[in-house]
């Protein structure tokens, strides 16, 4: 439904599609965080539409979330899976079939939020034939990646360019933590504006709540210590780390531990490989009969798993932020995570859980240890953890935050204000 009271704005998001089903290799943390964003902005009094490539024949051309939050699929491309490596070439196609939309509206949206460089593009050719404000989301950065890939792909250069020329040109570039603004400063441009705005998680949904209650649920054994890896089945996710690190700690005599891996689509799609790949890993190390691949699991089902969990652990090789980190403490589990990006944000050492050398096995056998075998303190990190999380990185708190620089820069753009003189506000609970 538009309304004709309140702003219309445009979330791009061209292969995360926030109607998706989330945990398969494409669908992540961005579809999570647009998709969660804009039904935010929704209830703050915006009119949120939602862009992204239709990838199905027979997905929905426009999904409707709310009165006046909706996502449109747009046609790029074959309307079948394509890798977003190879999805670049479509993007003029997305761009002509947005202004389309647009025109069938009769209107054009004052301020666009790209996320994810390939909509970066799309967002910068429309700023140089309208006037928008654009504003963007990384979500995963080329000069971070490419630091660790052996093969670099063909597009390389063209992603590192735009990359740098949506921070000099954008109104506004969004990092989700400190530590991606240092990167984006240190490896993508030292020019362009950027403000640390975090990622959030539904407070509500992911919470304090009974663990002898969810183990029940799941039918799991009370007396079993639960160690669980949620997310994309990815390499640089580290979960080869994991699994070694779990069958160290089994052969050194503990007998009742259970590996719960959730996440991964059909066999069929690109993160099988890496699927097979952990599978017949953790058959050679010999703990087949303690783990469990849960596969996909939906976020109504995904806070009895954390809660039902001892530990947590996220052995990614790099995390521009890290939501199964804040879902997890806000369910009151203790983390084992790689010391890397946005995980040196959210995680408080010794306090909300550990962190850990990335691919460093022994530290990872040692900081589930720690945390598995220490009841007293582990009770103590279950309140601060949530605690932590409720007051830090509630989805409302951080969108109130991205309501009011939307509001600033739409404002500057009426009064052609040319200095920056913006203040953050600060983090607000939840209504
Ligand atoms: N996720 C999920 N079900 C699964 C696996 C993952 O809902 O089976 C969600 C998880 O809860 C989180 C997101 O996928 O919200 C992963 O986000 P994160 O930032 O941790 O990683 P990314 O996918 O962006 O690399």
């Amino acid at each position: 439904m538009l309304s004709l009271n309140r702003q219309a704005i445009a979330l791009i998001s061209d292969h995360a599609d926030p109607a998706a089903e989330i945990g398969s290799e494409e669908a992540g943390g961005q579809n999570v965080y647009v998709r969660h964003v804009g039904e935010t902005l929704a209830a703050l009094g915006w009119q949120v539409d939602m862009f992204t490539r239709k990838n199905h024949t027979d997905t929905e051309a426009i999904v409707q979330h709310s009165p006046h939050c909706r996502t449109i699929r747009l046609k790029a491309g074959a309307e079948s899976y394509i890798s977003r490596d190879l999805l670049f070439e479509h993007m003029p196609e997305f761009l002509d079939s947005f202004q389309a939309f647009q025109r069938t509206q009769g209107m054009n949206y004052p301020l666009v939020h790209t996320n994810y460089w390939l909509s970066a593009w799309v967002g910068m050719e429309l700023q140089k034939t309208s006037g928008i404000q654009l504003i963007h989301t990384y979500h995963s950065l080329a000069a971070v990646k490419y630091q660790s890939l052996v093969e670099i792909p063909h597009f390389a250069n063209t992603r590192l360019k735009i990359e740098r020329e949506i921070l000099e040109r954008a109104n506004c570039v969004i990092a989700t933590s400190p530590q991606e603004q240092e990167t984006l400063r240190s490896l993508v441009s030292t020019r362009g504006q950027i403000e640390v705005i975090p990622c959030g998680t539904d407070t509500n949904n992911f919470r304090l709540t009974s663990k002898t209650h969810a183990r029940a649920k799941l039918k799991l054994d009370s007396r079993e210590k639960v160690v669980l890896y949620v997310g994309r089945f990815d390499e640089r996710k580290g979960i080869e780390t994991l699994v070694r690190a779990f069958a160290l700690l089994k052969s050194d005599e503990f007998k009742n531990l259970k590996l719960i891996i959730v996440g991964g689509s059909s066999a069929n799609m690109p993160d099988g490989a890496e699927r097979i790949r952990i599978e017949n890993l953790v058959s050679e190390l010999g703990i087949k009969d303690s783990t469990v691949f849960a596969g996909r699991i939906g976020h109504d089902v995904l806070p009895f798993y954390y809660t039902a969990a001892d530990v947590c652990v996220i052995p990614s090789h790099y995390e521009p932020f890290g939501l199964v980190a804040i879902e997890a403490m806000a369910c009151g589990v203790p983390v084992v995570a790689s010391n890397v990006g946005g995980l040196k944000f959210t995680i408080i050492p010794e306090e909300t859980g550990l962190l850990v050398e990335p691919k460093n096995v022994e530290a990872f056998a040692n900081g589930i240890h720690r945390i598995l075998f220490d009841e007293l303190w582990v009770r103590k990190m279950r309140k601060q953890a949530s605690a932590n999380v409720n007051q830090r990185f509630s989805w409302s708190g951080v969108t109130i935050q991205l309501s009011e620089l939307y509001r600033h820069v739409l404002a500057r753009s009426i009064m052609h204000e040319q200095d920056w003189s913006y203040k953050m506000p600060s983090m607000t609970r939840s209504a």
